[in-house]
């Protein structure tokens, strides 16, 4: 845990007290703050309470004795109203931030010089973080990863000059910390997304922003327009920028060319890795995740030996296009986190025979936007309550059947894979649909196709994933 001591002998108003909320609370008292907790649940009220924190309700404290409102990022700041917490600490003056911003003001405070690489984006924010902090660890430095993945910050080890800390960042917790300043920033990409949060698009790109605007060195994927602009923008208020781009020959920057991730120099050229041969690392959206990662680890002094060797030892991370299991030519991938047609498009653009298993709960959309994939897809098998909306879009296009379940969907699959005697086949649950109507969260969706690949025959697992 990191205390938070420069809120040591101040009063703080914290509101959200789900598990990022409680860890963020016990790092506060631990610092030595007297802290006032409260949530609109009861029950994670009585939770925190239980656990010695101190609550009560918010409408009744007297706002003028806080020096600081801690927020829990679920909780609207902006849009499409700042919740009532937020309207009574502006009406105080008393200061909104959220838990990265205590992590940032302790790292300051302590260990200034400690590597702090900080991520963010509307796509690929957790590959890149856990391949980024996948390559330090393997280099064999201590390592402490984060954030809007995994651990709340404030539960990591406390900074010192020689630990590294790799940090996943919401547009939400950008949102709340407004001295964010990691050496290394990290913004991949901007599509349109989570605008009931923020309200317009320049709102969200806005505060995406501020994270490189606020970085030591700000890494940007430049293959979307909003990014390319805040490029310019930070360039020309004398930031140091580094371009990435997952397709385009830069002439200052990195790239990548097919599966070769290049350095251009004035226009020079040279190679400084690759990703041939890593399954955890396919298709050209993780060619992007991939050049953010090398940059960033470059930018903390790891020699490119180093990074190679931890690109090529990365597990990948469970249900995004995760290799479960081969046998003998059809591979299985478990895709379970593409719960919309744009997240299943990356699966279906980086492989060419696809026995596709698709369907759950309908996104506004359907499989439309998908239509330019289906000359790769061999069948579809469609589960769940999509599946008549699925086959009207797939109709004379592509064979389907209605599997129904994705038990029947694996088995079908698997079969008719067998059969293809056109070399590597992929049997791709990548479903462009919610999980709800069969499952509970995509997590479990993708741990039931797991398993029922694992019942196959002479099934060879690939293990190793985080
Ligand atoms: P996030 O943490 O931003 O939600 P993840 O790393 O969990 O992103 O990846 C989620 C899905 O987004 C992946 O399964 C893949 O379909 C897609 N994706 C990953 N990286 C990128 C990228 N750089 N650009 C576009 N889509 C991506």
């Amino acid at each position: 845990m990191i205390p938070a001591r420069s809120f040591g002998g101040k009063r703080v108003a914290l509101f959200g007290l789900g598990g990022s909320g409680i860890a963020t609370a016990r790092a506060l008292i631990e610092g030595g703050a007297d802290v006032l907790a409260w949530d609109d649940n009861p029950e994670s009220v009585a939770n925190a309470a239980a656990s010695g924190i101190n609550t009560g309700d918010l409408r009744q404290a007297g706002w003028a004795g806080f020096s600081s409102f801690v927020l829990s990022p679920g909780v609207p700041l902006t849009h499409p109203k700042p919740h009532w917490t937020v309207e009574l600490a502006r009406g105080a003056s008393v200061e909104v931030i959220g838990d990265i911003e205590l992590f940032a003001r302790e790292r300051m405070a302590r260990a200034p010089d400690s590597p702090f690489i900080a991520i963010t984006g509307t796509n690929g924010k957790s590959t890149t973080t856990a391949l980024t902090a996948h390559i330090i660890q393997a280099s064999g430095r201590d390592t402490q990863m984060g954030g809007n993945i995994g651990r709340a910050v404030m539960t990591l080890d406390p900074p010192k000059s020689d630990r590294n800390y790799v940090v996943e960042c919401s547009s939400y917790q950008i949102d709340l910390a407004p001295s964010i300043n990691p050496t290394a920033g990290i913004l991949l990409n901007l599509t349109p997304d989570h605008l009931d949060r923020h309200g317009t698009m320049q709102h969200y790109a806005s505060i995406k922003e501020r994270l490189v605007a606020g970085s030591e060195t700000a890494i940007i994927g430049v293959d979307d327009i909003y990014c390319a602009q805040i490029a310019d923008r930070l360039e020309k208020a004398g930031k140091d920028v580094v371009r990435i781009s997952k397709r385009l020959p830069l002439t200052d920057g990195y790239f990548a060319d097919g599966t070769n991730l290049m350095e251009a120099k004035h226009g020079r050229f040279s190679r400084i890795g690759f990703l041939e041969g890593i399954g955890s690392l396919r298709g050209q959206h993780n060619a992007q995740n991939a050049l953010a990662a090398v940059v960033a680890c470059m930018k903390i002094g790891l020699d490119l030996g180093e990074i190679q060797s931890g690109l090529e030892s990365f597990p990948g991370l469970a249900h995004r296009m995760e290799q479960v299991a081969r046998r003998d030519h059809v591979l299985f991938i478990n895709d379970s986190k593409a719960t919309n047609a744009d997240a299943a498009a990356p699966a279906l653009s980086s492989f060419s025979r696809i026995y596709w298993i698709a369907g759950g709960l309908q996104k506004e959309g359907g499989i439309e936007p998908l239509r330019s994939f289906f000359p790769r897809i061999a069948k579809a098998y469609l589960i769940g309550e999509a599946a008549p909306a699925f086959s009207a879009t797939l109709g004379e296009a592509v064979p389907y059947e209605i599997a129904g379940t994705l038990a029947s969907a694996v088995e079908h699959a698997a079969r008719d894979a067998a059969l293809d005697d056109a070399g590597e086949a992929v049997v791709l649950l990548s479903p462009a649909c919610a999980s709800f109507d069969q499952f509970k969260n995509f997590e479990i969706r993708g741990a039931a196709f797991k398993e029922a690949v694992g019942a196959l025959e002479r099934i060879k697992p690939i293990g190793g994933t985080r």
